[in-house]
């Protein structure tokens, strides 16, 4: 186990249904630290390049869409093996599939609008952290 940080996403099916403070307390909850937090609303081109890696999949006009269709809000999370442990928290991409009690089983209305993003690897966290946030936002 080591301490982690991965990059997190409150969607916008979230924002709209004000579910943020209660989506927080999921996190930190489970032990995982809200240690940057940006209120932001995603370009077109910003939700392209972010999700880059799906740009070949059907659903990826539509995704972008959705995720500058409102405000989202991203965040930094900070625990023991934190991208583990957020997916965990997160649930199946498909909220009909998630296990019971996790966020999207609870809050996501479809597998587009899932209401939360984490990312998958080391690899795609460090990535994913440094789209959003310099060193100076990160507070630890
Ligand atoms: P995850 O967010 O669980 O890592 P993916 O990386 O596979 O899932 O997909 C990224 C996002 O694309 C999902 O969170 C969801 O919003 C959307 N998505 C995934 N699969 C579909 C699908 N079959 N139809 C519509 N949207 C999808
Ligand atoms: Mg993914």
């Amino acid at each position: 186990m080591a301490l982690e940080r991965t990059l997190s996403i409150i969607k916008p099916d979230a924002t709209r249904r004000d579910l943020t403070g209660r989506i927080n307390a999921r996190f930190e909850e489970s032990g995982l630290r809200v240690i940057a937090q940006r209120r932001l609303r995603l370009t077109r081109e910003q939700a392209e390049v972010f999700y880059a890696v799906h740009k070949e999949r059907s659903f990826f006009g539509d995704l972008c869409g959705f995720m500058c269709s409102g405000p989202v809000v991203v965040q930094v999370l900070e625990g023991e093996d934190a991208i583990k442990a957020n997916r965990e928290i997160m649930g199946a991409t498909n909220p009909a599939n998630a296990d019971d009690g996790t966020i999207r089983k609870e809050f996501g209305e479809s597998v587009e609008a899932n209401s939360v993003h984490g990312s998958d690897s080391p690899e795609t966290a460090a990535w994913e952290i440094a789209y959003f946030f310099c060193t100076m936002d990160i507070v630890g």
